[in-house]
């Protein structure tokens, strides 16, 4: 399963926007953002405008680096997107949103989609009690995502249960901070997600 392996923080500098991909360390004045506003392999930044097609392709890039997904799964996304009925663009959200590592890190499992992506691959989630190591899964309304009985023994998950308590989960998610499991109630309003992403200016990408 191909993933992204290099330097995370460039492609938040290519953004000029913070796209929160490092967990505790984006909200530190470690934050490469904070500290370089150049973007990568420039000295100078450039004056030239930015095309239509080259804002376009921005706000493409932002939604895929912001999610953790290459660009042959984001084409496909958006193509089921297309076939689904209602606005493509709200549409692709809500591939995006729904997918088993973003929900795993909206229910606070972990600090960023990276790392939930690592605890979906390595085995420690459940759906409706079942295992599944497939970070791309995408959920379902009503569907119990938990941990898998062993990935309650290591360190992180007894560290992570001692913090759960004060995490505040979207109103489409219910969170049993007790049992540590969460539950999707519905799919996602647009006002739900909280990312500077125009969806719209992405369809407009690949209806060219
Ligand atoms: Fe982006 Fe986080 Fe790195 Fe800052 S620390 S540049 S927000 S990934």
């Amino acid at each position: 399963m191909a993933r992204y392996i290099g330097p995370v923080c460039r492609l938040c500098r290519r953004q000029n926007e913070k796209l929160m991909l490092k967990g505790e360390r984006c909200t530190s004045r470690k934050c490469a953002v904070e500290r370089r506003s150049l973007p990568p392999g420039r000295q100078r930044p450039q004056r030239r405008k930015i095309s239509d097609r080259g804002i376009q392709l921005r706000e493409k890039q932002k939604a895929r680096h912001t999610y953790g997904v290459l660009e042959r799964q984001f084409r496909r996304h958006f193509a089921e997107a297309e076939k689904r009925s209602g606005v493509t663009g709200e549409n692709l959200l809500h591939i995006l949103e729904m997918r088993l590592d973003n929900v795993v890190y909206r229910l606070g499992f972990a600090d960023s989609r990276r790392q939930a992506r690592q605890i979906v691959r390595h085995g420690h989630i459940t759906i409706n009690g079942r295992k599944l190591n497939i970070p791309s899964y995408g959920v379902r309304v009503g569907d119990v995502i938990a941990w898998w009985e062993r990935g309650t023994r290591t360190e992180y998950y007894k560290r992570m249960a001692e913090q759960i308590a004060d995490k505040i989960v979207p109103e489409w998610l219910s969170l049993d901070g007790e049992k540590l499991s969460g539950r999707v109630l519905s799919l996602p309003n647009r006002s739900d997600i909280d990312l500077r992403i125009d969806e719209k200016v992405i369809v407009e990408y690949y209806s060219r």
